[in-house]
């Protein structure tokens, strides 16, 4: 991709960035030309708008960060990405609408920066790149669009966070780490990503770990609603986090909360094929009830000497209002720690030699990378997705 026009999309949209309020002004004036020239478009999104309106910007955002260090990856990601896209039934024009309106938005958008014929090519240039890797990926995807499927078990573990187990149409083929977006029927057009917590296997069921978030859309209703019988629709597997096979080193994995689902599912892969590589994971929660799936890695963990789990919660005790079971150690495993997982973690060493994955909210993730740092860690040695 040409260099000079990437560095003027990425300062352009910077100066944007740069006045208060400026993504969320650029955003609303895309959707408003998008629906306005393209009235169809409207019917692929949901009537509450404001999320889609941050996703977007996080995207575009995303995107242009990443465009200019290593086009290989991100490319990669947008190829994933167009494939995700087929569930909205997107052709090959809606890109083009897309791409038009972003750049009429840009363009109204009452910058600092003057509006060009260059900066308008440089804008055209890299959109074109972006809307041809993911039309490309798309068209040459012969498996389905999106995934039908059954809910056929709703455990409610914790008054928070529900386990919930669903039989795919047919089997989908995705590695253990990847994320899939998803849409329940309660909760029409408003897709959320959502990890799952098992491999890929022959018979299609596929299970979710799902924590309420308080005021959210999706995730209470997910919680507290989810029925057997219901029936979902989940997209194409995205993100690249899964096992490198291919140098043998040791893994290093931390988890906090519904952040361990992506991590369980390739410790049960492992642990299917059978593998030498050791494997420690740190499993973080705040309070020791937060700890939800510790059981099962507790089991594996039993019968796989490769792996030891370290369970870390910020408090000691459960709160007052927890009435659940208290987890009780088991002899054999690694006792309880006390701390921020960062800390904790960087307290046992830099883990130089490790293959590295976070998996959590946005706050663990950076304060996990910045612990590691300044411990010593190789930061091309540590991955992790978007933020959940
Ligand atoms: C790659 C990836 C994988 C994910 N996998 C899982 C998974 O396996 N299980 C799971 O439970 N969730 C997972 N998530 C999060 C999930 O996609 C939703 O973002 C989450 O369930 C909230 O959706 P909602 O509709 O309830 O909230 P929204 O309506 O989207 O948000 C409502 C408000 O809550 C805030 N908010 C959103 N998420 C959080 C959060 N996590 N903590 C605090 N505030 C938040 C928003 O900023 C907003 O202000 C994943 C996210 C990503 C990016």
């Amino acid at each position: 991709m040409d260099l000079q026009a990437i560095s003027l999309v990425r300062s352009s949209f910077k100066a944007i960035a740069a006045v208060p309020d400026g993504p969320q002004t650029l955003s609303r004036s895309f959707y408003a030309l998008l629906f306005a020239r393209y009235p169809e478009a409207r019917d692929f999104f949901p009537a509450a708008m404001d999320e889609q309106r941050d996703r977007l910007i996080a995207a575009v955002e995303y995107v242009i960060e990443r465009l200019e260090e290593d086009s290989g990856q991100i490319l990669a990601y947008l190829a994933q990405l167009g494939r995700d896209h087929r569930k909205y039934g997107i052709e090959d024009a809606h890109y083009v609408a897309v791409g038009n309106s972003l750049i009429a938005a840009v363009e109204q958008f009452p910058s600092t920066e003057p509006w060009t014929d260059e900066l308008e090519q440089a804008w055209r240039d890299v959109l074109a790149v972006v809307a041809a890797t993911m039309m490309d990926a798309a068209n040459a995807e012969s498996g389905p669009p999106a995934w039908g499927a059954t809910v056929i078990e709703h455990l409610q573990v914790r008054k928070d966070v529900s386990i919930i187990r669903l039989q795919l149409d047919e089997p989908m083929t995705y590695t253990a780490g990847q994320f899939v977006s998803v849409q329940v029927p309660s909760r029409p057009r408003m897709w959320r990503y959502l990890s799952p917590a098992n491999p890929a296997n022959d018979q299609g069921v596929i299970e979710f770990h799902v924590r309420r978030v308080s005021g959210g859309w999706v995730s209470p209703a997910v919680v507290t609603q989810t029925l057997v019988g219901e029936r979902w629709v989940v997209g194409s597997p995205l993100g690249d986090l899964g096992i490198r096979y291919d140098n043998g080193r040791d893994i290093l994995m931390i988890g906090s909360g519904t952040g361990i689902a992506p991590l369980r599912a390739q410790i049960l892969q492992m642990s299917q094929r059978g593998q030498d590589r050791r494997v420690h994971l740190f499993f973080a929660g705040r309070y020791p009830c937060d700890l939800y799936d510790l059981g099962t890695l507790w089991a594996l963990a039993e019968q796989n000497p490769w792996l030891t789990v370290v369970p870390v919660t910020e408090e000691d005790q459960d709160p007052w209002w927890y009435t659940g079971p208290s987890s009780v150690a088991i002899p054999g495993m690694h006792r309880r720690l006390t701390g921020k997982v960062g800390q904790v973690v960087a307290d046992f060493g830099t883990w130089a030699e490790r293959d590295i994955q976070l998996v959590g909210s946005e706050a663990m993730i950076n304060t996990t990378k910045f612990r590691l740092h300044a411990a010593g860690t190789p930061p091309e040695n540590i991955r992790h997705d978007p933020s959940y």
